[in-house]
């Protein structure tokens, strides 16, 4: 079952696009053209996440396979040369990935992250299709639980506040 009209989908579908598109803008048009509002390249949130959906409370990375270490990815081979350099490298770039995500999480925010290779021609549209599903079922799920996330301004007031000076 499909929310939209066949009409509206295809004019949904057609916003992707299907080639010369960088894999964040086809996400970024997708939601866009659902009707998902977002903030981009958020400073404050750890690891500056490249979409951010407050509603939902939730950060999509948008990763491309090399530089973060997609596992069992065909374009995660690393160099045949000066490999144990890259596999260093992209040994941090994980552990760096993984701590963001962990942050987040402890402040309250879901993680998605969508991975380049997901956005070829010939997968973009499943994979676009998963994370429109994946965010309905973060907002119903959200709501069922009846919890609302800290806000910062909850944060601060949250703080005990004994007189420092006692
Ligand atoms: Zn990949």
């Amino acid at each position: 079952m499909d929310i939209f009209s066949p009409e509206k989908r295809r004019r949904i579908m057609a916003a992707i696009g299907s080639k010369g598109t960088r894999p964040e803008m086809a996400v970024r048009r997708y939601l866009f053209a659902l009707g998902f509002r977002y903030r981009l390249n958020h400073g404050r949130l750890p690891g500056k996440p490249d979409v951010v959906l407050r509603k939902y409370r939730t950060c999509i990375f948008v990763n491309g396979c090399f530089w973060h270490g997609h596992d069992g990815c065909r374009m995660a081979h690393l160099p045949k040369t000066n490999t144990a350099f890259w596999e260093g490298k992209i040994a941090r770039n994980k552990l760096r990935d993984a701590d963001v995500q962990r942050r987040l999480a402890a402040m309250g925010w879901h993680c998605i992250t969508v991975w380049e290779c997901e956005l070829a021609p010939k997968r973009r549209e499943e994979t676009l299709r998963r994370l429109e599903f994946t965010l309905n079922r973060i907002f119903l799920t959200d709501r069922a639980m009846t919890y609302s996330p800290p806000e910062e301004e909850n944060q601060m007031a949250a703080e005990p506040d004994n007189p420092p000076f006692l």
